[in-house]
């Protein structure tokens, strides 16, 4: 090493410049914090995790909106994003797009959906949601963190943290020369099993519900549409164009994510159980893709002048969950405290209320004596939301190869993330305190006995009893006319069921069309 750098001391330092570590970052500067933001790589560079909500949306606009970064309110909604910033790639997401396959089977027709579940996120495009094309949609967080007064620096190879009394050091080294930087409080946002979880040798425990898990995935060219034809038939128009979606392809052990983005790459993976991945082989790569293609013949049809963009990665254990999540100087946001799997999209808004309660910290408790337990107390709520997200997509992988109870337990996710949405456009976020309101007083303990049951009957359940239990759980939070069979598993936006039930929001109808204008539902 030639020389030794050494920095001021900061208020905060931000270890990780994922959209997660920058909007922090970005958020903390605003709120008059010295912070230094730090990153192993270099941007603009691919990282995984892509497909938003409408919660992960609705939190990134608040966020923007109560710290006044009207610069990033834009990529919370697929139009605004296109007006504004249209060389920032992305992919429209209506919807969340389920195809059942049996592996190996001919594809056969499905006049009565059965096999299918479809559910719109979003009436119309302007304000749909987006898969977020990571390599342009960080680099343009990262740059405005500097813009707003965040210090940066890429391409730092971190090796030790030590704290002393009254501060933080990290030491580490960038292009040859030591560093060292010192910061008052540290903010570990490197994902799974990353910085400070190695570095203070933290431990590793199980997520107890969920199953262990592996992915394949890479970036693709080429990738055509999924049998388009087949799914408009004439005086049947499926609620969203099937594609501009989170497209999941779900079979025994495991499902495959299609993303589409606007620059032509496809996102395309793979997670599944241990087992099934051993079957598929997938620690083989490429090959396995192939042969997994294979097995679903109009995947195969999609893919068959696929290209990868880079090398496919293996992801051999996929969920985590570290022991310890904060310390008397130092926090691990959500995507670095834990993971669950990529089925339903909840790695962002976990990551935006995990960013959301720290800021709130930062901006009310800074330098009093709260501010160390307050922290803790945010890192526990992060740990229960973990949880619940494991105890939903735990069950969920049992019941893959059952898909009518694949559809019931995804009824639950849906009704309370609508719900959830719909009572924080009100302005009445106290009645969806928690994610998936795991802990409502009765649809928390309905989830928990619904889940509990799955888990524990794997592959011998009545199918039947349990989604009229599940009917009777979503029942007193169900916005969007789910589990009406007249559907048959297609469920498009519709305004009429928001009126139906606004009584289960306490809402008015005057305060249903508000909501509607507000969000610019009405295209
Ligand atoms: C296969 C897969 C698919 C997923 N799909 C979805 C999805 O569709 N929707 C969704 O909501 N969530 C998804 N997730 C979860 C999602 O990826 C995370 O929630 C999200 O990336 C968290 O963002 P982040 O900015 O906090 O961290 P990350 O995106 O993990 O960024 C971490 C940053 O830290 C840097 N870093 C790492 N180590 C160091 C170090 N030692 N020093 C300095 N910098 C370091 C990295 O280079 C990177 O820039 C998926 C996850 C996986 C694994």
């Amino acid at each position: 090493m030639s020389s030794q750098l050494s920095s001021p001391l900061y208020d905060i330092a931000v270890v990780g410049s994922g959209f997660g570590g920058s909007l922090l970052a970005t958020i903390a500067r605003k709120l008059g914090r010295s912070v230094i933001l730090l990153e192993k790589g270099k941007h603009p560079r691919f990282a995984i995790g892509e497909s938003s909500t409408p919660l992960t949306n609705l939190l990134l606009e608040e966020l923007t909106t109560r710290y006044d970064l009207p610069a990033l309110t834009p990529l919370a909604k697929w139009g605004a994003w296109q007006s504004v910033y249209p060389d920032v790639a992305c992919g429209l997401k209506r919807g969340f797009t389920f195809f059942h396959h049996v592996l190996g089977e001919p594809d056969t027709p499905d006049p009565d959906h059965a096999r299918q579940l479809l559910v719109a996120a979003s009436p119309h495009d302007r304000i749909a949601d987006t898969h977020w094309y990571r390599a342009d949609f960080d680099h343009l967080l990262v740059k405005h963190a500097q813009t707003m007064g965040v210090d940066y620096l890429d391409e730092v190879d971190l090796h030790g943290v030590c704290q002393a009394e009254d501060e933080i050091r990290l030491a580490g080294s960038r292009h040859g020369r030591e560093l060292t930087v010192r910061a008052a409080f540290l903010v570990d946002s490197t994902g799974p099993r990353g910085f400070l979880h190695r570095a203070l040798h933290l431990p590793e425990l199980p997520l107890p519900d969920m199953p262990a898990t592996e992915a394949l995935y890479t970036h693709f060219s080429g990738v055509g549409k999924f049998k388009d034809s087949e799914f408009e038939p004439e005086g049947e128009k499926p609620p969203y164009p099937i594609d501009a979606a989170a497209v999941h392809h779900v079979f025994d052990g495991g499902w495959i994510w299609v993303l589409q983005f606007n620059n032509g790459v496809t996102s395309a993976g793979v997670a599944a159980t241990e087992d099934a991945a051993a079957r598929l082989r997938l620690p083989e790569g490429e090959a396995a893709w192939l042969w997994l293609l294979d097995l679903i013949p109009p995947l195969q049809t999609q893919f068959s002048a696929a290209k990868p963009l880079r090398p496919f990665v293996h992801a051999p254990s996929l969920s985590f969950r570290s022991g310890v999540t904060a310390g008397e100087r130092w926090v691990l946001l959500p995507s670095a405290a834990g993971f669950v799997d990529p089925l339903f999209s909840t790695g962002f808004a976990l990551t935006l209320l995990g960013v959301a309660r720290l800021a709130a910290i930062i901006q009310e408790d800074w330098g009093s004596g709260q501010f160390g337990a307050r922290v803790r107390a945010s890192a526990a709520v992060s740990e229960s939301e973990l949880l619940a997200t494991g105890r939903l997509i735990g069950s969920l992988y049992t019941a893959m190869p059952d898909f009518p109870v694949f559809v019931s337990l995804s009824l639950l996710y849906f009704a309370a993330v609508i719900f959830s949405e719909t009572a924080r456009r009100l302005g009445k976020p106290e009645l969806a305190s928690s994610f998936l309101l795991h802990d409502h007083p009765s649809f928390g303990p309905q989830c928990r006995r619904i889940f509990g049951q799955v888990l524990r009957n794997r592959g011998a359940l009545n199918a039947t009893g349990l989604h009229e239990e599940v009917m009777r759980a979503i029942g007193p939070l169900n916005l969007a006319g789910l589990g009406d069979p007249a559907r048959r598993n297609w469920y498009p936006v519709d305004a009429r069921d928001l009126y139906e039930s606004a009584w289960k929001v306490g809402a008015s109808a005057g305060q249903i069309t508000a909501l509607l204008e507000g969000c610019g539902f009405r295209s």
